[in-house]
């Protein structure tokens, strides 16, 4: 039985231990992270086409038991003003609108089934290196192991190891001059807010909320922000965090102040970071597959989706031919798509940015409403929703993996 070495426990990492392990692989799943993240970074998006992975790895109905339904988003101006409400899925299909969720339960949900499935997984593994022979991979970690594979797959994030054993010059992501900080609150009085999350274009800032049923905020702000490192980041002081925030958003309309005095445990910030162009993403024996090679920017909300089909289309590939092939083949198929879809999410960035000027700003909250007329009935972006990872046409005689 040929043996995929998985490296990276976030999305990608168990969704591709799982199709692998059904189409008769041994894998092994290795997580740089000492334990689970109880708090786990935020919330996501999860958008239909995501979601039709997730079906297929009988984990969607399980997902969407702690999940904000959320077909709609209300764009508001600085004074609170609506600008627009568009669709947050396909147009005119609400009821396939996107499913929001904390960011660990995505997690703990895939782990579960990896757990139920008896995938072997390695905690505290940080990938160091990688050396391959002419029979096989070998992983060495951190903390002085290794172990062996037939494959290696970098589902490392965005900061992956793989990327670059693969092409050491491949370019390194690059920040989109805007932070993503969030997480949780309580307001006393704040209704909930059924289908819909609000994004406020403030004054000094982009905002959004949603409010769950049982009064849970999720929230985040995205300031815009010259480049922090990870460490900095990770280890900024919440209390100082949220200063800057309630200075940033003080004008802004009810109730986004509110509910950046009411935060309810750790705040995270993390860098918003694109990549836009990798050109390759396998070589021999080792290929890299979600964030690794194609991060993109929350504001598309589709960087776990899209990862989820990477597992899904990798399997498959592999299903129908053996490595280098399949990997040649996945990118193929994957490629293009991934790069729309980071591309569209860097041209929203674009508006979240904050005008310098007053007139600026004006000129923005006036145009948007006019960019957006007509948005809810628009069915240019439904097939970022409606892709589906189409079966590959020809299996391979023995039906198994061919070695090389
Ligand atoms: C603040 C924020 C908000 C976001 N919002 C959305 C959203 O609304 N919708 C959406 O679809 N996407 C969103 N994204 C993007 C989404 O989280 C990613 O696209 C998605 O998680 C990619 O999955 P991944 O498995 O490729 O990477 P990750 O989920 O980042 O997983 C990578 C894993 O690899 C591990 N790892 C890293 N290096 C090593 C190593 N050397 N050895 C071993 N393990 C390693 C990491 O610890 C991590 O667990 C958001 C991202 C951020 C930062």
């Amino acid at each position: 039985m040929p043996k995929a070495l998985i490296i990276g426990g976030g999305v990608v990492g168990p969704a591709m231990a799982l199709f692998l392990q059904r189409d008769g692989w041994e894998v092994e799943l290795f997580e740089s992270r000492r334990e689970p993240d109880a708090f786990g970074g935020l919330f996501l998006n999860v958008a239909t086409n995501g979601l039709a992975v997730l079906e297929t790895l009988g984990v969607r109905e399980r997902l969407l038991s702690d999940a904000h339904h959320c077909p709609y988003m209300h764009m508001r101006g600085a004074r609170g003003q609506l600008l627009a409400t568009v669709p947050n899925g396909p147009a005119g299909e609400p009821e396939r609108g996107s499913a929001v969720v904390r960011r660990e339960w995505l997690n703990l949900v895939l782990r579960e089934a990896a757990e139920a499935a008896q995938i072997p997984t390695r905690w505290g593994a940080r990938l160091e290196r990688i050396e391959e022979g002419p029979d096989a991979v070998t992983a060495h970690f951190a903390d002085g192991t290794s172990a062996v594979g037939d494959i290696l797959i970098g589902c490392d994030g965005v900061g992956s190891v793989t990327r670059r054993w693969i092409d050491p010059h491949a370019p390194e992501p690059r920040c989109a001059g805007l932070l993503s900080v969030g997480g949780f609150a309580r307001v006393e009085g704040l209704q909930p807010t059924p289908d819909a999350q609000t994004m406020v274009f403030g004054e000094h800032g982009f905002f959004g909320y949603l409010v769950r049923e049982d009064g849970t905020v999720y929230w985040f702000a995205n300031p815009t922000h010259e480049e922090i490192d990870r460490e900095a980041l990770r280890t900024w002081p919440r209390d100082e965090i949220l200063a800057e925030l309630r200075d940033a958003h003080r004008n802004d309309p009810y109730p986004v102040p509110q509910i950046l005095d009411g935060v309810v445990g750790a705040v995270g910030a993390y860098g918003v970071y694109e990549l836009t162009h990798v050109p390759s993403w396998h070589r021999g024996r080792v290929v890299a597959l979600g964030d690794a090679v194609h991060a993109t920017s929350p504001s598309a909300g589709q960087g776990a989706s899209l990862a989820l089909e990477d597992a899904a289309t990798l399997a498959q590939c592999l299903r129908t031919g053996g490595f280098p092939d399949a990997f040649v083949r996945y990118q193929q198929r994957r490629q293009p798509r991934a790069e729309k879809v980071v591309a569209y999410a860097a041209s929203i960035n674009r508006n979240k940015r904050v005008p310098r000027t007053r007139l600026t700003r004006w000129l923005r909250d006036a145009m948007l409403p006019v960019f957006l007329r007509g948005a809810m009935t628009d069915t240019r972006n439904n097939d970022l929703y409606n892709y589906v990872v189409a079966d590959e046409p020809a299996p391979s005689p023995d039906g198994h993996p061919r070695r090389r």
